[in-house]
């Protein structure tokens, strides 16, 4: 029992301490008086936000490093560029209560809690407006509802912003609430949380995942091979070894993971750890992000050689957001 309470601390201690200051964090990686301390954004409006596992894996003086590229706000952010603004996948349209996306055919994306445990500079929601989504026990009792007469809807994702920035309790409660509607057969968790605090993976939040009557699968965000040392490897073991399966969705970002090499090691150690690939995205246009976009052409050569490099069970699909569509649209490959 005491062994689990120190977990639960683990977490809450190591987000309560992520950096949130650029200065601070380019001093702890000894760029504090290089040239990138000169591009840093001015005031950003998604602020910066590091946890120590995961600023323990970049490399110190490397202005390049692919990690810290995902999370220093530099002042590129603030140019505006034409096609990029806040809300290109135009979610708010599929918006039927407060907190939830209804936009494909049996499944519902539930944004179970608004803030994250890293701002990843590229995200595709740091426009949305979590303000008006972050529902709340009120909101989840209309989502629930919702849900509840919604009967084609078979899966349920718990997203974000991150649903495991809830605690085990909170989240106890909620998926005890989604067992009890009857057509409701699938759980799907999709978090970065776990990635760059391994210790979110309490005993308790396996035996939770484990052990529901809804068949639980997780969906992990990595982006780069080398975010597999932040200890999530071993962090995984106990909910593999239960049985469940984990997956990866990643962003293909410009400066980060868009080299065949890294791609491959994404993939390839990423199975060695038993998370077997699901998507690679195309970057959403969001506005303040166009510095990590690689352009389609660009993209599905890098993917064509990627497939030709990869067994086709470790191929993630290439994919691209659009509005409208039944799903996100593939973009296989070519030959
Ligand atoms: C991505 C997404 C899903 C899940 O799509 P899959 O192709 O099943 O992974 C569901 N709802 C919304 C709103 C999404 O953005
Ligand atoms: S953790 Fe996910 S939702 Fe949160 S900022 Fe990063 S990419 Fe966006």
């Amino acid at each position: 029992m005491l062994a689990r309470e120190r977990t639960q601390d683990d977490w809450r201690r190591l987000l309560a301490g992520a950096v949130t200051d650029p200065k601070v964090l380019l001093d702890r990686l000894d760029l504090g008086d290089g040239p990138l301390a000169r591009t840093l954004a001015v005031a950003p409006t998604f602020q910066v936000r590091v946890p120590e596992p995961y600023l323990a894996c970049m490399t110190p003086g490397d202005p390049d490093d692919p990690l810290l590229r995902q999370v220093l706000a530099v002042a590129a952010e603030d140019r505006p560029v034409p096609g990029f603004v806040t809300d290109p996948l135009a979610e708010v349209e599929h918006n039927p209560t407060p907190g939830l996306l209804h936009k494909y055919r049996g499944r519902a994306l539930l944004i179970a809690a608004g803030g994250c445990a890293v701002h990843c500079r590229y995200c595709f929601r740091r426009h949305f407006p979590y303000a008006d989504n972050n529902p709340g026990r009120r909101g989840l009792e209309d989502a629930l509802a919702y849900l509840a007469a919604a009967e084609d809807v078979r899966e349920i994702i718990l997203s974000g912003g991150d649903p495991l920035m809830l605690d085990d309790d909170a989240l106890g409660w909620l998926v005890e609430r989604l067992e009890q509607i009857p057509h409701l057969i699938r759980l799907r968790i999709h978090t970065r949380f776990p990635v760059v605090i391994p210790q979110r993976l309490t005993p308790r939040l396996v035996d939770l995942i484990a052990g529901s009557r809804l068949r639980a699968v997780l969906v992990l965000h990595l982006n780069h091979p080398r975010e597999l040392a932040t200890g999530i490897s071993e962090a995984l073991q106990p909910l593999l070894r239960r049985g469940i399966p984990v997956l990866n969705q990643a962003v293909l970002l410009k400066g980060v993971n868009d080299q065949l090499e890294t791609l491959m090691a994404l993939c390839e150690r990423g199975f060695e750890a038993g998370i077997l690939p699901y998507y690679l995205h195309l970057l959403d246009r969001v506005a303040g992000t166009a510095h990590f976009e690689v352009d389609e052409p660009s993209a599905r050569l890098l993917y064509d050689d990627l497939a030709a490099a990869l067994p086709g069970y470790l191929l993630p699909r290439l994919v691209r957001e659009t509005p409208g569509a039944p799903g996100k649209l593939p973009l296989p490959p070519r030959w």
